[in-house]
């Protein structure tokens, strides 16, 4: 019950008509959501059964970013199911067996199903996937700003690394603003008014110490009388920070990023010499600089030499609503920034999430190739296979076979019921339709593939697999039982009653 109660709660969300959700946390934290497993991660479940659904729609984020929801409905009704046949004295391991039946033949079809994914359906897959956001005013800025940023990241063997695809966030702006950058946001201001503001072919020093005076090893007490010796020890320290920046500049260097401090007097050197730096720049960010410009990580500034340094073909402090930032710009770069815009952090934060689904989607679908028609078609089609083949399996475990067709059918149930259609008419209708039909947005039984809907089979595939082992998991329990807490004090030993 209380595992079908958390399915329940995401089932409104489904589908490109689905609402969103308004979770409040314990401090008043309000976040705006259609995205199934942030829901069930915020969800408060304390009963270890509803956890199970939530872990599994986790599963499913981490192995595919999209169709959290769809793992969650199919979970929830393969439990709805069960419990009406466990009513009709059905054997919860029969059950069990059953379902797996079930898997087997679904995945064998499965198999056989899709078409192999052409150039221009990438862009149709990520729109499938944007659908039903709130996102969805800019779904053609977003579904473009997720193929390019694939193609970019992709080498030469045709891998994608996701990890090379970066995404910023700014507040204030619209979500149409959004746009990918070839290359890196840098979240730091310059370090001094006068530098300049854009660098075209920049030489870039990527410095892994701070530009200060030395720190002296010893601790040590200096006791100035004369104020001429005090001017001459703060005089022997500017001159060795000028010396730096001098070593800087004739290097060719004109950008510095440097992970550590910089002095405020070599801020004012950097600047006299035309240098742009920026500060305290984060570790991550040093890394993905070097894979963008090709500098070395430099930790010596004396005999700095130009081979240590990298280029960027634009260097630029941008204003993104109230942020400053440093944008380095390579064509032709292996790592890109999506710079998410949206106008509050709630919208932003919704939006992030949403490219997080597309992107993954895109990658999937680049990477295992097939595609299936969406709109509850795919789920739809293996349902009537099922029940077509259902008496192959014996005995009563039929029975489960055709609970499991039923349970597929929650996903065009729920897209129909989301999209005000009757659910009844929707289902009777898809059982004797083509294997491409599905429910579109205006509940009426149509070719997904000629609208482009399309999602990667993979999706499918594994939402179905994570759903049965999590339901399955759930049906092999008959009760739930409370440890003592580990390591806690044991009882005291009941002392003068006879053992
Ligand atoms: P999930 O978290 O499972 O991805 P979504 O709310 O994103 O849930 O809904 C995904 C479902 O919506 C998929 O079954 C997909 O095929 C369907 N869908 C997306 N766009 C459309 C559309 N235009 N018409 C019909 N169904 C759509
Ligand atoms: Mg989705």
């Amino acid at each position: 019950m209380a595992a079908r109660a958390v399915a329940e709660s995401v089932r409104s969300t489904l589908g490109p008509l689905g609402f969103d959700k308004l979770l409040v946390g314990g401090g008043g934290e309000v976040t705006i959501t259609n995205d199934g497993v942030t829901i069930l991660e915020l969800l408060h479940a304390e009963h270890p059964a509803a956890k199970i659904i939530i872990e599994i729609s986790k599963t499913q984020d981490s192995q595919c970013h999209d169709g959290t929801t769809t793992t969650a409905v199919i979970s929830g009704a393969l439990l709805e199911q069960a419990k009406e046949l466990i009513e009709k004295q059905v054997h919860p391991a029969i059950l069990v067996k059953g379902y797996h039946f079930a898997l087997s033949i679904v995945l064998e079809t499965l198999d056989e199903m899709g078409w192999e994914l052409s150039g221009d359906e990438l862009a149709d897959a990520a729109r499938t996937s944007i659908n039903g956001k709130s996102a969805e005013s800019a779904i053609d800025t977003l579904s473009d700003i997720s193929v390019r940023a694939l193609d970019a990241v992709r080498d030469d063997e045709g891998n994608i690394n996701l990890d090379n695809i970066k995404v910023s966030t700014f507040e204030g702006g619209t979500y149409d603003q959004s746009e990918l950058l070839s290359g890196l946001v840098v979240e730091k201001e310059r370090v001094h008014s006068e530098m300049p503001q854009s660098i075209v072919d920049a030489n870039v020093l990527l410095l892994k110490t701070s530009l200060e005076p030395k720190e002296t090893k010893i601790e040590s007490k200096l006791n100035i009388n004369d104020p001429a010796i005090l001017e001459a020890f703060l005089a022997r320290e500017e001159e060795a920070i000028k010396v730096m920046c001098q070593e800087i500049s004739k290097s060719g260097a004109n950008a510095v990023f440097c992970q550590k401090d910089i002095d405020p007097l070599a801020a004012h050197y950097l600047a006299q010499y035309n240098i742009l730096a920026t500060k305290r720049v984060k570790n991550s960010d040093m890394e993905a600089l070097r894979r963008i410009t090709g500098a070395k990580l430099v930790s010596e500034i004396k005999e700095l030499k130009p081979e240590q340094l990298g280029s960027a073909s634009l260097i630029s402090e941008e204003k993104f609503g109230e942020h400053i930032c440093v944008c380095v710009t390579n064509e032709g770069a292996k790592s890109v920034t999506a710079i998410l815009r949206g106008a509050t952090g709630h919208t932003v934060s919704e939006l992030e999430r949403c490219f997080d689904d597309v992107i993954g989607v895109v990658a999937l679908s680049d990477e295992s190739k097939i595609m299936v028609a969406g709109g509850g078609s795919a789920y739809a089609h293996l349902a009537r296979v099922l029940r077509e083949r259902a008496h192959e399996a014996p005995g009563r475990q039929a029975m489960a076979v055709e609970s499991f067709a039923s349970a597929l059918e929650s996903i065009p149930w729920t897209l129909a019921e989301n999209s005000g259609a009757d659910p009844v008419d929707t289902l009777l209708s898809l059982k004797s339709s083509g294997i491409h039909d599905g429910v579109s947005i205006d509940g009426k039984i149509e070719n997904m593939k000629k609208l482009k809907v399309i999602e990667p089979r993979k999706l499918i595939r594994t939402a179905i697999s994570s759903a049965v082992e999590a339901s399955t998991l759930i049906l092999r329990i008959d009760d739930v039982i409370s440890m003592k807490p580990s390591g806690g004090d044991l009882p005291p030993p009941m002392m003068g009653m006879g053992g």
